[in-house]
């Protein structure tokens, strides 16, 4: 019930229609009993500054930070964490005092379901990742987390990638992962065990596109795991052709819920965020 006391938390971003944050957040925060409810607010780049002028005004406790500001928001915060830093991107705002600070908890989004569901020595693992996008940055971040052996980022143009490699130099992690173009993927193929995709074929309107093809699919080496970061469609064509191959599949949702999670851990300042039930209320929603 929204009452007099009502805190409020959002998420802005142009457009937001269909961000699906809300249907997650408010299903953790009416489990956990608490008085705030979590909006979302269509924010026009031409409006940012204002609006966040006016969350202050307003007392909003915190805010999440989707396309088309996650960059263009932090000249107009007071600091950003060390992991915003190193990706050049806030996803999460919080309200300290009269400060706004930011930070990104798509790293630990990434992560989380491999950490937790797959025990593996990841300094034994070389990991590729297609695609040199926003999402990209931290798939990155977060191999270079799991001291991953090796990482290799493949894109499609010589430019945006060497713009990529060039934009980690005053990061703690520079040179720590070598790029290529496209046509070198099946040779990096046979010895990798983890592939990302971060690139948007196979979500609308690509769903009947796979990143790799069949034969390519085939290189992998037994037990790799395919992680793709879209999650709509359920199975992407990628996913659904790679478990067919025997390959471990990680869908999109998962790094999703857990995005979310750190960033409520953050606004609530408590640890026992219910997961599952902001996974239940996706997947209810999205009709899985
Ligand atoms: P982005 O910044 O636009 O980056 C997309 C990347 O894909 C770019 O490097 C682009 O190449 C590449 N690409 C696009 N079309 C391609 C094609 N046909 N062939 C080869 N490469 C292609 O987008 P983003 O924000 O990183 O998001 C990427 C995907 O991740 C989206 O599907 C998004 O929904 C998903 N995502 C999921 C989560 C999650 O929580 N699960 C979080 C963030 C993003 P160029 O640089 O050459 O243009």
């Amino acid at each position: 019930m929204i009452t007099g006391t009502t805190k409020l938390l959002g998420v802005i971003g142009d457009p937001i229609e269909h961000s699906l944050s809300p249907v997650m957040h408010n299903a953790a925060l009416n489990k956990l009993n608490m008085d705030y409810v979590y909006l979302p607010f269509p924010i026009t780049s031409a409006n940012l500054e204002q609006a966040i002028a006016g969350f202050a005004a307003m007392g909003v406790m915190g805010f999440s930070v989707t396309i088309p500001h996650k960059e263009a928001i932090i000249p107009l915060l007071s600091e950003i964490s060390p992991i915003a830093y190193t990706i050049g991107a806030v996803n999460t705002v919080i309200r300290q005092g009269n400060q706004w600070i930011g930070t990104n908890t798509d790293v630990e989004g990434f992560i989380a379901p491999l950490k937790t569901t797959y025990h593996r020595d990841w300094s034994q693992t070389k990991a590729v990742i297609l695609g040199n996008g926003g999402a990209a940055r931290a798939v990155v971040a977060g191999c270079m987390k799991l001291e991953m052996a090796e990482i290799h980022v493949v894109g499609r143009n010589v430019d945006k990638l060497r713009a990529f490699s060039h934009s980690w130099e005053n990061t703690p992690f520079p040179g720590r992962f070598q790029w290529h173009e496209w046509d070198k993927l099946p040779q990096l193929l046979p010895d990798t065990r983890l592939l990302v995709n971060t690139t948007p074929i196979g979500m609308y309107p690509k769903m009947n596109e796979s990143p790799l093809s069949e034969q390519e699919i085939g290189y992998l080496p037994d037990g790799a795991i395919a992680y793709d970061l879209i999650y709509i469609p359920k199975p992407t064509k990628f996913l659904h052709k790679a478990e067919a191959r025997g390959i471990i599949a990680i869908d999109g949702l998962e790094m999703l819920v857990q995005q979310g999670a750190a960033a409520l851990k953050i606004w609530l300042q408590r640890e026992d965020i219910p997961i599952h039930e902001m996974r239940q209320a996706l997947q209810h929603h999205l009709g899985f």
